[in-house]
This record gives C-alpha cells, structure tokens and sequence, in this order.
C-alpha cells in the first residue's frame, strides 16, 4: 500500500506551551573555533586572558569571506580542545571560565534610531559582516552576503514556519519578541528598499497570527508587512515551499530567489539582524529547544551560546527514570544527525537537541511499494537512487538527480520497510559531487 505523507507527526505540545527558560549563566562556554564554511581560524586570546560579553577573540577563514568569533560570557581564556559540533562531527573549541560579571565589550553600544534611518544597504551589510551574523534556522549562510544582493527586491519573506516536529523556539520567540522580528524585518526591507514584508507562519500557529497582528497594527502602522498563514505540512518551511505558498512563486532548481525579487530569512536571523544593527550585538544568546521523550522537562531555553548540552540536561532535571539507552538527535528530527553523546556544544546555528529513548528498528527489504518516491517534495526517486548507491553507479546517480535532494528526511519516514533511505540520497549527493 502506498504511504503518500507531507504530514508527519508533530510533538511540539512537548514545549510549546511553556515559556522560554532562562539559562544564562554557564560556569563555561566553548566557543567553535571553525565550522563546515569556515575551516580555518587565528585567535587572538591566549590561556590566562580575560575577556568580556561581545569581544573578538579570533576570526575564522572560509573560501570566500572571513568571519570574527566573540566571546559570549566575560571570564578567563581557557585551553582549545575537542567537542561535537551540531554535524555530529568533532571540532575545536575554546574554553572561556565565566566571571558572572557579564560585563560587555565596549563595542557594544545601543545605535539611536535616527542614526539607524541614515543606515544604507552597505553601512548594514558591514554592520552585519563585522557581527559574524549567520542563517540561524540552521543553514550557517554569512547573512551579510544574502544581505548585500545587488538585485532589485520588492518583498522580504520572513519564515516562520518551524515545520520540524518538536521544535518550538522559533513560535516561543515570536511569542514573546514581536517588536524585535517586526523591527528586524523593518531593517531588512530598509537596507533592500523592499516596499513589501510577509511574516510567513504556520496556519495552526494562531496566536502568533493574533500577535503579530496586532504589533503590526499598533506599533508599525507605517509599515506594509503582513503575515501570511502557510500550510501545515512537511517541508512547508523549505524556503522553496514558503515562496510558493506566501507569493505563488515556483522558485526552479538552482536560481535564487532573488532572480525573482524575493528574499527570505528564518526568523532567529531577522532578530539577529535586529540586535547587530540595534545594540551592536554578535549573536551572543539563541533560543533553543531541548526536548525528547527520554528526559524530564522538555522545554525551550534561551542560552549563551558555546553552552553545553549535558549543562542542560541536568538543567532539565536529567533523564527519565528507568531510560537506558537514548538517542541524541542534534538538529529536528526530519533533518537533524545522530550523536553519539551529549557532550554536545550549542553553536549559533544549533537549533534543537532532541533526547529520544532509543528503539532498534530491524530494516526489511524494500517492498517497491512506492511510498518514498510519492512523497518526495522534490520529486525524485529515493529508491532509484537508494539502488544506484548500493551498484556504487554514478551516472544513474546523477540521472535521477539525486543532487536536487534537500535532505527533507520524508522518504526514510514514510518507508514501510524502515528503511534510511535519506541516507543513501544523501550518500548519492555527496558521492556526485
Ligand atoms: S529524496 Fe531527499 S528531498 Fe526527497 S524525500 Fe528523500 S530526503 Fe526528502
Ligand atoms: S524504499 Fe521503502 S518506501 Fe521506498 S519503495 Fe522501498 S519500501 Fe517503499
């Protein structure tokens, strides 16, 4: 029987309803010394050095840009070692022991409003550049480029979609920050000279429809932003999908939107952009999930950034008792990676740990039922290429364009046979290049 699903089942209930924690304080932060963009890096700190809230203590190389890193608490410079990073893989890090005194690097200073209405796309783009500012949603894209497009653009889309099952973050931000996306999105259309802005939410998110609205009404009457209701389905935050169903426009394969006078940025990065344009701000804190059947107190945290997650399971008041085995998924779980610890470290672009008690799936055969190739967003054929990866044959590979992949996760959901077909997809991908 085929399994046709764009709808998968959603645990947000887990921690919607709670309000954001606060977790501020840290004894350490471990700040990543490079991540999958930018692989090499030159610190400026040396062990014994003390430092404050906001201070560039290196700055990281990518191909094509350099990116500072700050330090997200006040304290004392400790050694470089190794934790995992949200790819599940190791990197280095950076120790800096808290002071508590949370004292802020002068740098960081509020910028008054009249100052901000004279800021050109330029002056934000550097604004931006020099906070390190990255896709927050969890795709690390230096904002500062997306920024700095030189095409014409007539409407930002902010998405706030948050389609993953458990994630919450995102809605609690919202929730309880309206004035800082508006004001986000405000700067944004500013530095575009966009005439329109659409905040892009999930049609079951109501009450930030009610919010939202509401700020826009009384607050920022001036502005023309309104707040598009989407679709309750999988992957309707795909930034693809959200421009189709917001603006009816069919992005293909390969252009960017901006091809189309649209841009779009999640919703963490519109606040980030608000913050480094507002108060100067690196992104120091994030809003943060934490959540999973196998531990106590699910629930969405804001945190400094370089926190630990075995911090926060305790936070958390550990794991459930009687679990035995967990598993940790870094990310949601549609797109998210296994880990294989908890020594986990929250970076800029972590959204999300998920702590699930672990249950051995037994993979059967493919029964070619069909179900992965009916559900593919991007209509593909994951059991084609599931197929051409075991023959190790390239050229089907690339046939059946498996490069056009978004790593959506549905095709191993929907698999009557249990089968990670996403992996092989994602194999595929890497495999060609
Ligand atoms: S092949 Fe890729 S895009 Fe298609 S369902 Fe699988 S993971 Fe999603
Ligand atoms: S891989 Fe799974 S979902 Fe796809 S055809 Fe085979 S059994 Fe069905």
């Amino acid at each position: 029987m085929i399994k046709k699903s764009r709808k998968v089942r959603d645990y947000k209930a887990l921690t919607k309803a709670l309000p954001t924690l606060r977790y501020l304080d840290p004894e350490y932060v471990y700040i990543h010394l490079y991540n999958a963009r930018a692989k090499t890096y030159d610190l400026f700190v040396k062990e014994g050095d003390y430092v404050k809230v906001g201070e560039k203590i290196g700055v990281r190389h990518g191909g094509f840009f350099e990116q500072p890193i700050h330090s997200t608490v006040s304290g004392y410079v400790g050694k470089i070692m190794k934790k995992f990073h949200r790819t599940g893989r190791k990197v280095d890090v950076i120790e800096i022991r808290n002071d508590f005194k949370d004292l802020y690097h002068e740098s960081i200073t509020d910028r008054p409003d009249y100052v901000i209405e004279q800021l050109s796309q330029d002056d934000m783009v550097e604004i931006i550049k020099d906070k390190a500012l990255v896709g927050l949603g969890g795709s690390g894209f230096p904002s500062y480029i997306k920024l700095g497009t030189k095409d014409p653009i007539h409407t930002v889309v902010i998405n706030a979609v948050e389609c993953e099952p458990y994630l919450s973050s995102d809605y609690r931000l919202i929730l309880e920050h309206p004035n800082r996306v508006v004001t986000g999105l405000k700067y944004i259309m500013q530095a575009l000279n966009a005439e329109k802005g659409i905040i892009a939410i999930k049609s079951e998110k109501d009450p930030l429809y009610e919010i939202l609205t509401q700020v826009l009404k009384v607050r920022f009457p001036e502005l023309n932003i309104e707040v598009a209701k989407l679709g309750n389905h999988y992957p309707q935050g795909w930034e693809i999908e959200v421009f189709k169903y917001a603006l009816g426009i069919e992005i293909p394969h390969g252009v960017l939107p901006t091809k189309f006078g649209v841009i779009g940025f999640n919703v963490s990065t519109c606040v980030g952009i608000f913050d480094a344009i507002k108060h100067n701000l690196p992104v120091i804190k994030r809003h943060f999930t934490l959540t999973g059947d196998a531990i106590n107190f699910p629930q969405n945290i804001r945190l400094r950034v370089g926190t630990s997650v075995r911090d926060l399971i305790k936070l958390s008041d550990g794991f459930k008792e009687g679990v035995k085995e967990v598993n940790v998924i870094m990310g949601g779980p549609m797109m998210g990676v296994s880990a294989t610890s908890d020594d986990i470290i929250v970076s800029k672009t972590t959204t999300s740990v998920i702590i699930l008690e672990n249950t051995e799936y037994v993979e059967e055969p493919c029964v070619r039922c069909g179900s992965c190739v009916y559900s593919c967003p991007v209509s593909i054929e994951p059991v084609q290429i599931m197929n051409a990866v075991k023959r190790g044959d390239k050229d089907v590979m690339r046939g059946l364009e498996a490069y056009k992949c978004i790593e959506c996760g549905l095709c191993a959901y929907v698999c009557t046979s249990k089968i990670h077909v996403t992996d092989y997809v994602r194999k595929a991908k890497k495999l060609i290049g």
